[in-house]
């Protein structure tokens, strides 16, 4: 005999319940079957709401007239049903109603809901599917008999979560199959009698439970389970999009998943079927060729995580206290407690001073439990023996299912670096001793983070990246276009970079499917929300992004204030401004305490030099006790232009003139002129040096002599500028004199920061440095006498988005690590 089990979503309508008639047709041929069904999809939904809204006085006679009506429906929507088939269908639908209806009514007047009324209401929708199923099959010819599950399957006491009684299902089983010889079997789900002969349901998606009793009862060879989804997978894929099918899994490997929320099992199924070792396949109505997931004993080998579950709405309890130390069968109490209440204890942990108890159980179970406890140790909660019980609610608890995980080390550190990667809490962790799971607690708001990251990191290691840009001016602009460009070797890298906003000064266009890079502009000319941490991180909460990075590429001060708070909200900060690196020290140094805290990265490569690596290689010298001694540098490429342009013998307007033609000044050249840009790029390897100076510590000599009128609009400031060229024709042909330059360098020295013209010789590196190069000479413990030399073109829309984009990928470095 062969057990086949289709749950409500097999049944959702007309078109499903006749593809699974076909499925038994096909089947029924080969070998001898038993259906078991469950009730339509929704249905048991509809008949527990219906009881809660009797228990709690309110009208519940329009929601079984719907049901019944869209039950009619269901029954006229059968091309293959005779009149006849229908109208006896629809008897029995308004037999049902009236049925239902005189309990609810009951349940209303007394204000009170027994379990054994509330079991006959549920298991109405199983009896249904029944009897639809044996009209569809006697539509086309197939004679199927009815068991009735009360007869087979003999229960606990328990009417709402019962358990079966194997050894004696398997007489009863085999009595009524002696009565009615049959090819084809058909059994409700979900339902039960106790010893007393009366109706039990066996828990809320209890058929899968109900077949494999089944299958324990009639020595089947196999039990299949017939859902909507190909088998069972290394995630819920309704959380996970990349989860992915797993072909077998064994039979612990299976019970653990299911115990932990895979929702695809219920989780007493696999008991009974490792008892009678009889296999178990997962299968999908909708693609019934697919293999689906095999459940036995064999696997042994394999990937050491099979697969991540979720299990929400949980509360955890915690005893402690010091009559709790050293106290013999103080455990012993606390969950005899729970048993005697028929509360389902999850998860356990003890502190191993036995100061603390802490255990989870379903958050509806939480006012029963904390109830009993207070009862059971009302002495030693009076006499202080013990703490007031504490709860902690809305909690979930991931876990991590693999037979293999024991043969392998460094799982539980990955999975908790996971988890710290998703920000997530740990309230409480638990290992069974076989080490086939491992489980941690966490808060309930981010458990789709965390099985999305420990997913990313266990299965498909793709690393995902989800950027949001502000600023798109040539920077931005550029580093766009550079994404867009980068997609297929991001893809064969199994990067997914996502650009999931996009602001300017006025507008923020998101996309929960990542912008499309192609007309981004348009796309934000219409979009209709504004830049603010606020709407940035509701964005990423609702589409539970793991990895969200600011991209700062404007240079507003504004934005640059706000970094610390989107660090502490879980952002990586990438950027070119350099506005936040020199503001105060004290924000400074709360940046990155705050990115070190929330675990996350401040990146700002281009502050100095743009595209050239100089921060990343600072820290990397200093991280290994390099010390900086004195520094020296060209850090402005407008300003390598115009000295360089000097030595050649064009005058200081005309260099200056030129170099804003070129695109290499800011587009008002005072910008430059003034040495302030200088002058912060020089603070900020001040800083990384590890001074702790303020912009007004640094001595700025400016390209614009005192005296000078710069007021005015640029144009007439650039009509000003040749009254300076003799000043700077002398000065030059001083240098001269002397085989030296005129540069305009950043000095750091003795804890100082200087900018200045100096006049360098052919010595000093900065000698031939011109036409727009930056170069950084730094002499430290470990390069001296001749110093450490960067050199290149450090300005201009493309090296600087090249720079950003590296810093991007940067924020990936610690998910690498796993
Ligand atoms: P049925 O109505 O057939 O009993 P269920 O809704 O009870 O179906 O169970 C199937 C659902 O279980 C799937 O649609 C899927 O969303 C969910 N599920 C949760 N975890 C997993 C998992 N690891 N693998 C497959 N499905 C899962
Ligand atoms: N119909 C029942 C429920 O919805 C049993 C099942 O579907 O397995 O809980
Ligand atoms: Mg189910």
């Amino acid at each position: 005999m062969q057990v086949l089990k289709f749950g409500g979503s097999s049944l959702a309508n007309a078109e499903r319940i006749s593809a699974v008639a076909q499925l038994i047709k096909q089947r029924s041929d080969a070998a001898k079957i038993m259906v078991v069904l469950s009730a339509p999809q929704g249905v048991t939904n509809e008949l527990v709401e219906m009881s809660e809204l009797a228990f709690l006085g309110y009208d519940f006679k329009e929601s079984v007239a719907k049901q019944e009506q869209r039950l009619t429906g269901l029954v006229e929507s059968f091309e293959c049903l005779s009149e006849l088939q229908k109208n006896k269908l629809k008897a029995q639908l308004i037999t049902t109603s009236e049925k239902l209806l005189s309990l609810l009514e009951g349940i209303k007047l007394l204000n009170f809901c027994p379990d054994h009324v509330k079991a006959q209401i549920i298991c109405q929708g199983e009896k249904l599917s029944i009897a639809l199923m044996e009209e569809v099959l006697k539509s086309d010819a197939i004679a199927a008999t009815s068991l009735d599950a009360m007869q087979c399957i003999r229960s606990s006491e328990n009417y709402l979560n019962s358990s079966a009684n194997i050894t004696t299902s398997k007489t009863l089983f085999a009595e009524q199959i002696a009565k009615k010889p049959a090819q084809v079997y058909l059994l409700a789900g979900f339902t039960a009698a106790n010893e007393r002969g009366e109706l039990t349901t066996l828990g809320r998606n209890g058929s899968d439970y109900s077949a494999a009793v089944a299958a324990a009862c009639v020595d089947a060879e196999v039990c299949e389970i017939w859902t909507d989804v190909d088998g069972v997978y290394s995630a819920d894929p309704r959380l996970v999009n990349s989860a992915m099918l797993v072909d077998r899994l064994s039979y612990s490997e299976a019970m653990e998943l299911s115990y932990f929320g895979a929702k695809v099992l219920h989780p007493k199924t696999i008991g009974p079927l490792a008892q009678y070792k009889i296999p178990c396949v997962i299968k999908n109505t909708l693609n019934p060729e697919a293999p689906g997931t095999l459940i036995d004993d064999a696997d042994k080998s394999g990937d050491a995580v099979k697969a991540i579950s979720s299990l929400d709405q949980l509360t955890m309890l915690t005893l402690s206290g010091p009559g709790m130390k050293g106290v013999v069968g103080m455990a012993g109490r606390v969950f005899s407690t729970m048993a005697r209440n028929n509360i389902s204890v999850i998860l356990i942990t003890q502190s191993s001073c036995e100061f603390s108890i802490s255990f989870c159980t379903h958050s509806n179970a939480l006012e029963r439990a904390s109830r009993a406890l207070q009862q059971e140790f009302d002495l030693e909660l009076q006499n202080k023996l013990l703490h007031p019980i504490e709860f902690k609610k809305n909690l979930s608890i991931v876990s991590l299912v693999g037979d293999g995980m024991k043969k392998q080390r460094g799982i539980a550190a990955k999975f908790f670096a996971s988890l710290a990667q998703a920000r997530v809490n740990v309230v409480a962790i638990a290992q069974d001793s076989t080490e086939r799971s491992i489980s941690a607690v966490i808060k309930a708001p981010l458990c789709e983070e965390a099985l999305k990251v420990c997913h990313e990191n266990f299965f498909t290691h793709a690393l995902s990246i989800d950027v949001f840009l502000v600023g798109c001016g040539t920077v931005g602009k550029a580093l766009l276009a550079q994404i867009q460009r980068q997609q297929t070797l991001l893809a064969d890298r199994n990067i997914k970079l996502n650009v999931f906003g996009i602001a300017n000064s006025k507008r923020l266009l998101l996309s929960p499917d990542g912008i499309a890079l192609d007309n981004w502009e348009r796309q934000l000319s219409e979009a209709d929300s504004s830049f603010s941490l606020v709407n940035v991180s509701r964005f990423v909460e609702e589409n539970h992004l793991v990895n969200p990075v600011l991209v700062d590429c404007t240079s507003s001060e504004h934005i640059a204030v706000q970094y610390a708070d989107f660090l502490a909200a879980g952002f990586h900060v990438v950027t070119p401004n350099k506005k936040a690196n020199t503001g105060s020290v004290t924000y400074y140094n709360q940046i990155r305490e705050t990115a070190q805290q929330n675990r996350r990265r401040f990146l700002y490569e281009t502050n100095v030099g743009a595209g050239l690596p100089v921060i990343d290689t600072l820290q990397g010298l200093f991280n290994a006790g390099d010390e900086m001694l004195r520094f020296e540098g060209i850090l402005s490429g407008s300003l390598s232009y115009i000295f360089g342009k000097l030595d050649e013998g064009m005058s200081l307007a005309e260099a200056t003139k030129v170099a804003r033609e070129n695109g290499y000044t800011e587009p008002d050249p005072r910008d430059d002129l003034s040495g302030m840009d200088v002058a912060r790029k020089l603070l900020i390897m001040a800083r990384e040096a590890g001074l702790q100076l303020e912009l007004h510590d640094i001595d700025v000599e400016s390209v614009l002599p005192e005296g000078f009128d710069a007021d005015g609009s640029i144009e007439q400031f650039m009509d000003k500028l040749p009254q300076l060229n003799n000043y700077y024709r002398d000065k030059v042909a001083l240098a001269e004199q002397s085989h030296k330059v005129l540069r305009y360098v950043g000095v750091i020295e003795d804890g100082q920061c200087r900018v200045a013209i100096e006049a360098v010789d052919a010595n000093n590196p900065l000698f031939s440095v011109k036409n727009g190069e930056n170069a950084l000479a730094i002499h430290s413990h470990y390069y001296q006498p001749i110093p450490f030399v960067l050199r290149g073109y450090g300005a201009g829309a493309e090296v600087t988005a090249a720079g950003v984009f590296g810093d991007i990928m940067r924020t990936l470095s610690w998910q690498q690590e796993m």
